[in-house]
């Protein structure tokens, strides 16, 4: 049975050496109490429990799965254990707002802890994530009373959360929906409709659930400016903060599924159910949208987190399992054959995972970064500045992560050959999990028409220019760093091809309606790679900092230079492709009639 490794000493490198958290926490009054010493106790405690708790009932809980009787839902042996150990461990609240008994720290470190808790098992994670989600929503739109309610119970783990968005014709075009809210005389709501596919809407795992609803009022405009959110308890809950009478709200069934087996996926019947506003009437959608940031960049993190879980369990692999020989001739000649890490396909396939793992998780950490900034930043050209960073790198954030996560979960399958298309390995079940992560939370193809459509050709590339401004600034501060000089050259001309890709693709979408379309997942791609380029430059060049003055574990940053160096020659050029196949415009896609498909 593969175990987990908590990655603490990439992730502490990434901290201190390459984002230097301690010196942005101390700038800010808010977190300057985060210091080194607190960050690595919370990483090591964060560590012990997905390792210790989570991953011993990853394979059992995916074998077992949710069961479904009569609208009640029970998840598998242990998770109601182990939900426990997670709520008392405090990790619920780790970025709670302080004034209702959450911890405010920063997210950046709760990125990690869900990247730990992903890679351990990602189905559990799912019940934790939303939760937080939730809470994240709440603090931010909801009123004093709902505040004062339901967050310190959802900080202390008692209830959780779920996200009521679809309905079986309305995922990505949610001004479809038509879950209705009628006011009633206590100047409340009564909600009715159908949600499907609602991760974690019901479960045995805590005493009460806060679903957060999409819906519309009767007399409500038309479209995504007539959706209003809502906040639906299962349990209602009294002035005393004390549950009471079943909500109106029942879960009709659960999906039988891909992967993530041992989360549950509900359809929830919402029949004249209580509800209270949340945030403004018909501001439902764009509140929603500010708020997904947390949400997608979560799930980028469930990719990196699934592709360094079987990472791990590939690279032990491919130095035990002897087969052929090296090319250059027999490296243990008293043995029957060479471990596979001889050979460099197997190589190729290690380092494309371990590479965009690096990458991936500095980039998810440089996100979460200016979500903190934009949050406790004392000054606002600060937090603005940090805002749009946020709006241009979240959906690529969530889509690369997510396809290359996914990518190296396929990987790792492929360097256990047979062995890794077998059940006990756990690297099947890595590719199930990983794939859910492309689709939910908005489908990687949408955050493709997300990203050039509203965040680039609209806003006519502002956003990208603040982006280019900060790596125009890093590069400059490398000025006269021999080691540095080779790959800055690469990334600058990446750089310099995603920028002139970008003027062009402007100019273009404004003679012809579908060109945005045709070229916006080539377009992330382009996107990710460079951020992915740029994610390296900035560990590179800690590494070579750290080698230069002899500081820390030389062996450990001369692995990261070398995995760098294979990112920067065999995966980026990759980019020029891209160029192409963006340039090649709509005309030949929309060539084919529906019926010739
Ligand atoms: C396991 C699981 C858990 C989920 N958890 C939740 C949850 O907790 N809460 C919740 O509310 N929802 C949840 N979802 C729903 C999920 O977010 C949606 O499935 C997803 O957003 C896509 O919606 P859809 O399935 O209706 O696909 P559709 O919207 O029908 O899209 C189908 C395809 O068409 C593409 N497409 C659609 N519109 C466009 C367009 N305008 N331009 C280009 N391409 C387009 C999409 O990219 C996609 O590839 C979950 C789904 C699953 C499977």
């Amino acid at each position: 049975m593969p175990t987990y490794r908590a990655p603490l000493t990439d992730m502490q490198f990434l901290l201190r050496d390459v984002f230097k958290a301690e010196e942005l926490f101390a700038a800010m009054p808010d977190t300057k109490e985060v210091t080194e010493d607190l960050i690595d106790a919370i990483l090591e405690a964060a560590a012990k429990m997905a390792t210790g708790v989570l991953s011993p009932l990853n394979q059992s809980g995916d074998r077992e799965g949710c069961h479904f009787d009569a609208g009640v839902v029970t998840t598998p042996k242990g998770f109601v254990e182990a939900f426990r150990a997670y709520a008392e461990g405090g990790w619920p609240g780790l970025t709670g707002d302080v004034d209702y008994g959450g911890q405010g720290m920063p997210t950046v470190l709760s990125a990690l802890l869900e990247e730990m808790a992903f890679a351990a098992n990602s189905s559990f994670a799912l019940y934790a994530m939303l939760t937080t989600g939730v809470t994240h929503s709440l603090s931010r739109l909801g009123s004093t009373e709902l505040k004062e309610k339901y967050l310190p119970r959802m900080y202390d783990g008692t209830w959780s959360g779920s996200m009521c968005l679809t309905e079986a014709h309305a995922g990505t075009d949610l001004g479809m929906i038509r879950t209705s809210a009628v006011p009633t005389a206590d100047g409340n709501y009564e909600l009715s409709g159908t949600k499907i596919f609602i991760t974690a809407g019901e479960h045995d795992l805590t005493e009460n659930i806060i679903h957060l609803v999409l819906a519309k009022l009767p007399d409500a405009p038309a479209g995504p400016r007539g959706i209003s959110l809502f906040l639906v308890p299962k349990f209602l809950v009294d002035d005393a903060g004390n549950t009471g009478e079943l909500n109106k709200v029942k879960c009709g069934s659960i999906e039988h599924k891909m992967g993530i087996r041992a989360s549950a996926t509900c359809v929830l019947n919402f029949e004249a159910a209580k509800g209270y506003l949340v945030g403004e009437l018909n501001q439902g959608m764009s509140n929603m949208f500010t708020l997904m940031n947390y949400a997608r960049l979560s799930m980028g993190i469930q990719g990196n987190g699934l592709a360094d879980a079987s990472y791990q369990v590939a690279s032990a692999y491919a130095k035990e399992r002897l087969q052929g020989r090296a090319a250059s001739g027999p490296l243990q000649a008293d043995q029957a054959a060479d471990p596979i890490i001889v050979h460099p396909d197997v190589r190729r396939m290690l380092l494309t995972m371990r590479s965009n793992i690096v990458a991936g998780r500095a980039l998810s950490m440089y996100a979460a970064m200016q979500l903190d900034i934009s949050r406790f930043h004392p000054e606002p050209a600060a937090r603005n500045k940090a805002e749009q960073l946020v709006a241009l790198l979240i959906p690529v954030q969530k889509a690369y992560c997510t396809d290359r996560g996914f990518e190296a979960c396929v990987l790792g399958q492929q360097v256990l050959g047979g062995h890794g298309y077998i059940a006990e390995w756990g690297l099947e079940q890595n590719v199930r999990d990983a794939r859910i992560a492309q689709i939910y939370e908005g489908a990687n193809g949408v955050q493709a028409l997300d990203l050039m459509g509203r965040k680039t050709v609209r806003g006519k590339g502002e956003l990208l220019r603040v982006l280019v401004a900060e790596m125009d600034e890093f590069a400059a501060g490398q000025q006269g760093v021999a080691a540095m000089v080779a790959p800055l050259q690469a990334f600058e001309e990446c750089k310099r091809r995603l920028i002139d890709t970008t003027a062009s693709v402007i100019k273009s979408a404004a003679g012809n309606p579908d060109q945005v379309g045709a070229a916006s997942y080539a377009y992330l791609e382009l996107m990710g790679l460079t951020l992915y380029s740029f994610m390296w430059q900035r560990v590179l060049a800690a590494a070579f900092a750290a080698m230069e003055l002899g500081q820390g574990n030389q062996d450990y940053c001369d692995g990261l230079v070398k995995t760098g160096e294979f990112f920067m020659r065999h995966l980026l050029p990759r980019s020029k492709a891209l160029v192409e196949e963006i340039a090649a415009g709509p005309e030949v896609m929309m060539a084919l009639r529906a019926d010739q498909f």
